[in-house]
């Protein structure tokens, strides 16, 4: 259009010039020979004037033409020298595009109508791999960076929309195999740009390199898939609970379906019932006091306590907790393990350092404790005590006729008479080999020899060594009270074992009172 503009104003002046050279020519040749006919007669004359007439003709025409041509040289040196600037000016604006195409720190790529690359910059070249005289033009490029033609085809069919449609896409992400052979992930920004006649040229795509944000974002997830399986996995329950009067749970693991019988469901926000109230109600005072010392200490808290399980059951169990600031919230969490068979073991333990494991009866240690204590209440208070020493009679032969262990289960049907026969006030244990001993605070000297007669009877009636045996087990029981006998347990022993030597002595199974 300007070129043609241009071109038409150029036909212009030259016709104009020409118009103007022949009036200019036809004037002067006029004029001159006006003025010779007026003012010259003389013939003679006439050839000289004809000459100044050519001369001066061509002198004029020289100066025109001079002037026209110093004119139009001036007025086009004046174009070049602008079209020049012009053409350093664009120059530098392409090259400054370019260079801020190029030197971007991210990917940008466009691509012609045909989806061939026509612009690959050098963070296109770095995170791809590939360098601008491989892709330029090159179809490759799309199965290089996407060699699953599945995937390959649902990336072209968005350039495509991009290119038709005039879709513009926004955060778009890829994954693309760069040429080291590495996964990289890519958010791209895309749509269409137009020449000044509006046609379609292409599309610009400009692509952010988010693989280390993909990566970090994988791995958190990866890390709250862990956490949420070792959560769910853990043998008892994790929790998160307001620190109020109910202890309001927020967050409680799956475990407490298997601990407690509940769903998480029935505990968060109290749905079913809180927490606080399912814990034994001995228990509770004490728990609430550690959490309370725990917290003004600014340590996290350990409890053992009792809860009441679903099924109506109690349940030991162990808790370790801390107290956390969530939103300017008191929150207290911490996980609650079942300790029901290390509580039930270490009740086992205790039985075991205090009972006899033939009898069940209380062994000698605990005895001599306990007897202690007894004894110290009774010289305290100006109590009496009693206390009974039973020893099997001929016991060496029942282990020689019939064996150890037929001596042993008479042990045992011993300590049964005796425990079944004794108040709960009493208590008996078993000495040594098969001496057994029992305690009666609170029991005078009659009463103590009425209760071992009793005894002895019932032993003497009683099978104790079952069929097939059927032989009779007879006692010798020796009796000692404080603080008639003495006020120490050795003075009260040694005086109970008097007494029953002497009933050995007197024939045996008979009660002796110490004298
Ligand atoms: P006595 O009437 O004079 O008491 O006669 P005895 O045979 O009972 O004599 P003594 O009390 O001295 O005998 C104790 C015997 O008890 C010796 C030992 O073999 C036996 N004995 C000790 N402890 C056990 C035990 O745990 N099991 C069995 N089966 N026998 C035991
Ligand atoms: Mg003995
Ligand atoms: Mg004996």
């Amino acid at each position: 259009m300007m070129e043609a503009l241009r071109k038409a104003s150029s036909v212009r002046g030259a016709m104009l010039v020409a118009v103007a050279y022949g009036l200019f020519a036809a004037l002067w040749m006029l004029l001159f020979d006006l003025v010779i006919d007026r003012l010259f007669d003389d013939p003679q004359d006439i050839p000289r004037l004809q000459a100044v007439k050519d001369w001066g003709f061509v002198a004029a025409t020289s100066l025109v033409l001079f002037c026209a041509v110093w004119h139009r040289t001036r007025v086009s040196r004046e174009h070049l020298r602008r079209f020049m600037e012009q053409r350093a000016e664009l120059n530098l604006l392409g090259q400054f595009r370019e260079s801020v195409i190029d030197n971007a720190s991210i990917w940008i790529n466009v691509l012609d109508v045909g989806a061939r690359v026509t612009v690959w910059n050098k963070a296109a070249e770095q995170i791809s791999g590939y360098s601008r005289k491989e892709v330029l033009g090159n179809p490759l490029i799309w199965e290089w960076l996407y060699p699953d033609p599945e995937y390959r085809a649902r990336i072209i069919k968005t350039v495509a929309d991009i290119l038709d449609q005039g879709v513009e896409v926004e955060d778009f992400e890829t994954s693309i195999r760069v040429k080291s052979g590495e996964w990289k992930s890519i958010a791209w920004n895309s749509r269409r740009f137009f020449n000044e006649q509006g046609e379609i040229i292409g599309s610009i795509a400009i692509g952010r390199d988010i693989t280390a944000y993909k990566q970090a974002e994988q791995r958190l997830v990866e890390r709250e898939r862990q956490l949420a399986t070792l959560m769910s996995n853990l043998p008892g329950m994790a929790y998160r609970c307001l620190y109020d009067e109910t202890w309001t749970m927020k967050f409680v693991s799956n475990g407490c379906r298997r601990l407690i019988g509940y769903s998480p469901e029935d505990l968060v926000d109290n749905h079913t019932l809180s927490y606080a109230s399912m814990i034994h109600e001995e228990d509770l005072g004490p728990l609430q006091a550690e959490i309370e010392r725990a917290l003004t200490e600014n340590r996290s808290f350990t409890a053992e306590y009792r809860v009441r399980r679903k099924d109506g059951q109690d349940l030991w169990v162990w808790e370790q907790g801390r107290a956390v600031l969530v939103d300017g919230r008191q929150y207290l969490e911490g996980i609650i393990a079942d300790i029901s068979r290390r509580k039930a073991m270490e009740r086992e333990l205790k039985l075991l350092a205090i009972r006899d494991v033939l009898t069940g009866l209380y062994n000698r240690r605990h005895f001599e404790q306990t007897l202690r204590a007894d004894l110290d209440r009774a010289r305290r208070y100006g109590r009496p005590l009693s206390l009974l020493l039973v020893d099997v009679d001929h016991f060496k032969s029942i282990n020689d006729r019939f064996g150890h262990q037929a001596g042993d289960e008479v042990l045992r049907q011993l300590g049964r008479v005796i425990q079944s026969s004794i108040r709960a006030a009493d208590y008996a244990a078993r000495y040594g080999g098969e001496e057994l001993v029992v305690v009666m605070p609170e029991i005078e000297g009659e009463e103590a020899m009425t209760t071992a007669e009793r005894l002895r009877g019932l032993v003497q009636a009683t099978d104790m060594m079952g069929e097939p045996h059927g032989a009779t087990v007879t006692i010798s029981v020796g009796v000692a009270t404080h603080p008639h006998h003495g006020s120490t347990p050795e003075e009260i022993f040694e005086a109970a074992d008097r007494a029953m030597y002497l009933a050995k002595q007197r024939g045996r199974n008979r009660v002796c009172r110490a004298a």
